[in-house]
């Protein structure tokens, strides 16, 4: 790793940092340092990077905002990776809008609206990149971020790129099929033209109910289990009179039963604790098994 950790220095230079810890980079605010956290700014520099780790065996996590990333308290003992500069544009045409994997998602939604290009409202108040959003197909109030994808630029671990048809991916709730390994670098995204003004009013419309029923202010990682087929975590973790339980300074919400909140110096491991018996006492209750929405990186 010591010559791996050379060469990253030497290329990437301030944009990669050596034990930095991932609670600066997760939406939880939690996750112990990551072995190197690196910022790529360009499809050529991420291919590097991506066969440097891979010849020295070490393993490399792309993230976005880290807004549904539980990163364990020892950390991740490899690369993690932003996609910023390049790889976080947003660029328009008439019927749709091109976004680097990187590219902030709550600013794309600004901007279509803006532009007067509708389809992306009800995504407001999603702390992600496009990227993070496509690789688990995001949705909320009926919203999906694939039925919008039209095409794809992948980087594949081999380092080769593939263009891709958002109708030659599978996928379903909360999940995309990508090939193993692939980045998305970049994505169209299909909209359609209307009033800016009826857009936006829309879109505050979609903050409005968002911020009427989730923690918005508190340091969440969103849903954390993924609703069961006909029914919803939060009224299932609810039910089972779970609210507000809480392990350490982990607490399930009071505003949204599915939402976990750091009340301020939680760990992963009190986090995941809290998952556990949120688990056990639905299944107690209702006799269902919670599946976690939420990702977990580390050991
Ligand atoms: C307040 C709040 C509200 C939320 N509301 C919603 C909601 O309404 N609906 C919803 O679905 N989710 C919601 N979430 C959860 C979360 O925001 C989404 O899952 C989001 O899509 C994660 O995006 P990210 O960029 O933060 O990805 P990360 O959490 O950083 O990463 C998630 C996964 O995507 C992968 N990934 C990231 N970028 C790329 C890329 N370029 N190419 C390939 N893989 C990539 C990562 O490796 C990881 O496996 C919410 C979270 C919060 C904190």
């Amino acid at each position: 790793m010591e010559a791996l950790r050379r060469e990253i220095a030497r290329r990437l230079g301030r944009r990669a940092l050596f034990g930095e810890p991932m609670s600066r980079h997760t939406t939880w605010g939690v996750g112990g340092p990551a072995w190197c956290f690196c910022r790529v700014d360009s499809a050529a520099e991420l291919a590097w990077l991506i066969q440097m780790a891979a010849q020295a065996g070490a393993p490399l996590k792309i993230v976005g905002r880290g807004s549904n990333l539980l990163v364990a308290d020892a950390g991740f003992a490899g690369l993690i990776v932003l996609l910023r500069g390049d790889l976080a544009r947003i660029q328009f045409g008439a019927t749709a809008m091109v976004c680097g994997g990187g590219a902030s998602l709550a600013k794309a939604v600004r901007r279509a609206g803006e532009r007067g290009l509708a389809g992306l409202e009800w995504a407001v108040g999603i702390p992600a990149t496009v990227g993070g959003a496509l690789a688990g197909n995001a949705g909320a109030a009926g919203g999906e971020m694939m039925t919008l994808c039209r095409r794809m630029t992948l980087l594949l671990p081999s380092g080769d790129l593939r263009h891709m048809a958002a109708a030659e991916l599978a996928w379903g709730y909360r999940r995309t099929d990508l090939p193993a390994g692939a980045v998305i670098l970049e994505a169209q995204l299909a909209l359609r033209p209307e009033a800016a003004s009826a857009v936006l009013a829309r879109r505050e419309q979609h903050l409005r109910r968002r911020k009427a029923s989730q923690p918005m202010s508190a340091r969440t990682a969103g849903s954390v289990f993924k609703n069961p087929a006909g029914d919803f975590a939060g009224r299932l973790i609810e039910t089972a009179g779970l609210k507000g339980r809480r392990v350490g300074r982990a607490m399930v919400s009071q505003v949204h039963a599915n939402f976990i909140e750091n009340i301020g110096g939680a760990t992963a491991a009190q986090i995941a604790e809290l998952m556990e018996l949120v688990r056990e006492g639905v299944g107690r209750a209702h006799g269902v098994r919670l599946e976690p929405e939420v990702e977990r990186v580390g050991d």
